[in-house]
């Protein structure tokens, strides 16, 4: 069973990768902690070897105890819905392999390459396309950069780099900061978006050196969090403290600060989840940003949300919130030159 109380906020600096280090990754500990001993019957096999549990305490701490349809627990959890093959359901739902650089450089859309920063994630998502993807091999850090610089350097089309991975924050500040330097002496590049779910999942990644190498920068700068659900970024009602403070460090460093989100069936397909990300996430100054259709990926098919039943979620939606709190509904689809509104 995990504390009621709060943890007390981390100071900039506080060691996040201890934290890291130390995240859960024994599922049946894991319920054990929320109380939850008797779904241990419905783990899955094959989730647990080639893509296992991991989650950090900070983000187990916004779990609510006893409750099985924790939208925060669903989404980390490996059960035995997993193990169901379903046609359609693939390694390599969006086409990553053919547009993949050697250098860990994926180009898919005008002006913007997206580099693959790292495999590492703090939190494995169990509907994330990626599970299956061959990414100790094929990261741009794999080549200490030179490679995947040089291809940015050569092509002024680019303007935006885009840092992903994996989760690119699970890099370490100084190999960060070399990057971010490169980066920034290459005069075609303008924007420098980092696609991250430390800030939310493990906010003490979120660190004075951080702050500082990115300050350095003469980038525009464009975080894209993650969040699912409103319960991601409250605890107890409130917001969470840690998390809040992350994200204010970062906005008043002058970073931008949106969400992408993914419609999950049993987490947030509800009018009332998504209303409630989008107002906890406006309460900690992030604007939604994408809100996915999932991508029909091996061991994920019981999140699907069909189509029709996403567009009228959507219009309810719209009746109910500011126009700047109402993501876009869009697909990742193989071959698009941008990703494909619903
Ligand atoms: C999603 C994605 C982007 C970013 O698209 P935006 O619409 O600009 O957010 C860029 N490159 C690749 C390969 C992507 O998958
Ligand atoms: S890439 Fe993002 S969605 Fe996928 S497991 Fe990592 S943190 Fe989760």
């Amino acid at each position: 069973m995990i504390t009621a109380s709060p943890l007390p906020a981390q100071p900039a600096g506080a060691d996040w990768r201890q934290q890291w280090r130390e995240a859960e990754r024994d599922p049946v500990r894991l319920l054990s902690r929320l109380g939850l001993d008797s779904l241990a019957a419905r783990l899955a096999d094959d989730g647990l070897r080639d893509f296992p549990l991991r989650v950090p305490a900070s983000f187990i701490e916004r779990m609510r105890p006893g409750d099985p349809d924790d939208p925060l627990l669903r989404q980390v959890l490996p059960m035995d819905d997993e193990d169901r093959l379903v046609p359609g359901f693939v390694s390599d739902a969006v086409g990553d392999s053919a547009a993949l650089t050697a250098n860990g450089v994926l180009q898919k859309y005008h002006g913007r390459a997206l580099l693959i920063a790292t495999g590492s994630c703090a939190v494995h998502c169990r509907y994330c396309f990626r599970r299956h993807f061959p990414y100790a091999e094929e990261t741009a850090a794999a080549g200490h950069w030179a490679a995947a610089l040089e291809q940015l350097r050569t092509d002024k089309s680019v303007s935006e780099v885009i840092l992903s991975g994996g989760d690119p924050l699970s890099l370490s500040n100084a190999k960060l900061a070399e990057l971010v330097e490169a980066l920034d002496g290459i005069p075609h590049l303008r924007t420098l978006r980092i696609h991250s779910r430390l800030p939310v999942v493990l906010p003490a990644r979120v660190d004075a050196g951080l702050l500082s190498l990115l300050r350095a920068s003469r980038l525009h700068k464009v975080v894209v969090v993650h969040a699912n659900h409103g319960n991601e970024l409250r605890m107890a009602g409130s917001p969470h403290a840690e998390t809040a403070a992350a994200l204010s460090a970062l906005r008043e460093h002058g970073f931008t600060l949106l969400n992408q989100a993914v419609l999950l069936r049993g987490i947030n397909d509800s009018v009332e989840a998504l209303a409630g990300l989008s107002e906890a996430l406006f309460d900690l100054g992030v604007l939604p940003y994408y809100l996915h259709q999932l991508d029909r990926v091996r061991g994920a098919a019981h999140f699907e949300v069909e189509d029709a039943a996403a567009v009228e979620l959507l219009a309810q939606l719209r009746s109910r919130l500011p126009g700047y709190l109402v993501p876009k509904l869009v697909r990742e689809v193989p071959g698009a030159e941008s990703k494909t509104p619903i």
